[in-house]
């Protein structure tokens, strides 16, 4: 079975999750699942980034032990995965003694490669990206990133990465390997970041106390990026586990397009330091905006992931995030109010309206006009658009292009109310009752179960819960079948159902 371990990146723990965690989640959540469908043995990670400056300064103001603020927002974090229905296989947090133990076993093999030394450092320091920033990054004194938060004048005599000398070797890997790092536009950003030339890095940090200990001089502890990178690989076991040894190098890390530097060219450069081959694909996602800008933490109380989970449930929202905002690029709302109408209306467009309504219609049928038997299988006009949509979405899956796997899978909710509309399943029950051939009504309620199967198959990644009560419904057992690969003859597969269920209600309209 081939492994495939898949990562995102782990949340700084300096407030509640908001919309813009989720969607990255919800998104890898989809990848993990669909790769499982495929038959992959999935290693699914998430977790916390739980050091550094920023989660110090939070705790001091809010009079709690840094142990003890990141404990509370870890439980917050993971509330809110539970509800989402994430199905990641672990929970790393980089304040457990795994992380801290093969993150100091790293930063020792790359001191042995000769990769750190002592320098001066002064400059400026962003907490809120916990980056240092040089002057020709920063916009009217401050971080662009950051308007409102003041960057710090720092002066460190701390321990350098030599970055610097990776540079030629990550070029290479850019060229020779064109699935390293994608989206192309961000593979570009990449090649053009590092042709302009590498400087070294902070790898210490002597003020900060909420740290790992950096290895041979405990008066530093780890630059909080480099802690939290490691997480990809103490999680499984480095340097020694077992888990690290069948599922290491990752297939995939998702992560925000914003953070691209961090992991197409620290992270790799550390683990080529270390005699450790880097992840075999990196993935930057884009963002929802509003108005222009990315989410954040006051945006997001506007648009609060409980409240809108809570909306029209948490299927819904994975649908909707999955449908309007492309997995490579960015979806800009005129305002939060915008948001939520569109929220709405696809909810009722899309799911009450289409795929509701399209169930019941076929369930109905189905009860009354074949006592709830499924006719079996047939080929036929449906059945081709069916399979037609099911290589698109397998193109588009295997592509991480979830949005349009997802427009594929509504493809056939499309196709197969039409054809409801052409057929005219109520003249052609009448037509037999007159005394026409029942062959005709079997092949077109076939093709109807058949679609509606591979329906609940490819939304099972994206909505697990209700691609489980759609497949109930059909009169399926469990979840819906996982298919290697959905193709016509799986699709008819859908007609060894033998009865349907009907009554359920989806998406209740609101
Ligand atoms: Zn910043």
């Amino acid at each position: 079975m081939p492994r495939f371990y898949l990562t995102t990146a782990i949340d700084y723990s300096n407030g509640d999750p908001h919309l813009g965690h989720a969607i990255e989640k919800i998104g890898a959540d989809v990848i993990a699942r669909y790769r499982r469908a495929c038959g992959d043995d999935v290693h699914f990670l998430i977790g916390m980034d739980e050091h550094g400056q920023k989660v110090q300064q939070e705790a001091e103001k809010n009079g709690s032990s840094p142990q003890a603020w990141v404990d509370r927002i870890a439980e917050s974090f993971l509330e809110v995965w539970d509800r989402l229905g994430l199905s990641n296989d672990d929970f790393i947090r980089t304040s457990e003694p795994r992380h801290h133990r093969g993150l100091t076993t790293l930063m020792k093999r790359i001191a042995a490669n000769g990769d750190f030394r002592r320098a001066k450092y002064e400059g400026y320091y962003c907490a809120g990206c916990e980056a240092f920033k040089k002057e020709e990054e920063l916009e009217d004194g401050g971080c662009p990133l950051h308007p409102g938060r003041e960057v710090e004048w720092t002066e460190e005599d701390n321990w350098f990465f030599r970055l610097s000398a990776y540079r030629d070797a990550l070029l290479a890997r850019l060229r020779d390997d064109p699935g390293w790092v994608r989206p192309r536009t961000r593979r570009n950003e990449i090649t053009r970041l590092l042709e302009a030339g590498l400087d070294d890095i902070s790898a210490s940090r002597s003020r900060i106390r909420w740290g790992v200990p950096f290895p041979g001089d405990e008066d530093h502890t780890v630059y909080v990026w480099l802690d939290a990178l490691s997480n990809y690989i103490t999680a499984i076991g480095y340097p020694d586990g077992e888990a690290f040894a069948k599922s290491w190098p990752a297939d995939l890390h998702i992560i925000g397009k914003d953070i691209t530097r961090f992991h197409c060219v620290y992270w790799p450069a550390m683990l080529m330091a270390a005699g450790v081959e880097p992840a075999r694909c990196v993935w930057g996602h884009g963002f929802v905006k509003i108005g222009g800008a990315k989410l954040s933490k006051s945006a997001g109380t506007e648009l609060g992931l409980i409240e809108l989970i809570g909306r029209h449930g948490p299927d819904a929202l994975r649908y909707f995030l999955m449908r309007e905002v492309p997995w490579d690029g960015d979806r800009d709302f005129p305002s939060a109010e915008a948001f939520v109408e569109q929220f709405d209306r696809r909810y009722t467009t899309d799911l009450a309206n289409d795929l509701g309504n399209l169930l019941n219609r076929v369930v109905s049928m189905v009860s009354r006009y074949r006592k709830g038997g499924v006719p079996p299988p047939r080929g036929g006009e449906l059945a081709e658009k069916a399979s037609l949509a099911l290589s698109e979405y397998h193109n588009a899956m295997d592509g991480y292009l979830l949005h349009r796997g997802l427009g594929a899978a509504f493809d056939v909710v499309r196709a197969a109310n039409g054809f409801v509309d052409e057929t005219k399943p109520w003249a052609l029950a009448k037509a037999e009752r007159a005394g026409a051939s029942p062959d005709v009504l079997d092949g077109v309620l076939a093709q109807l179960m058949a679609a509606l199967g591979a329906i609940a198959s490819m939304l099972a990644p994206f909505t697990p819960r209700k691609a489980a009560e759609l497949w109930h419904a059909l009169g399926g057992a469990g979840p819906p079948p996982p298919f290697a690969h959905l193709d016509l003859e799986s699709v008819h597969a859908v007609g060894l159902l033998e009865s349907v269920r009907p009554g359920a209600v989806l998406f209740p309209r609101p």
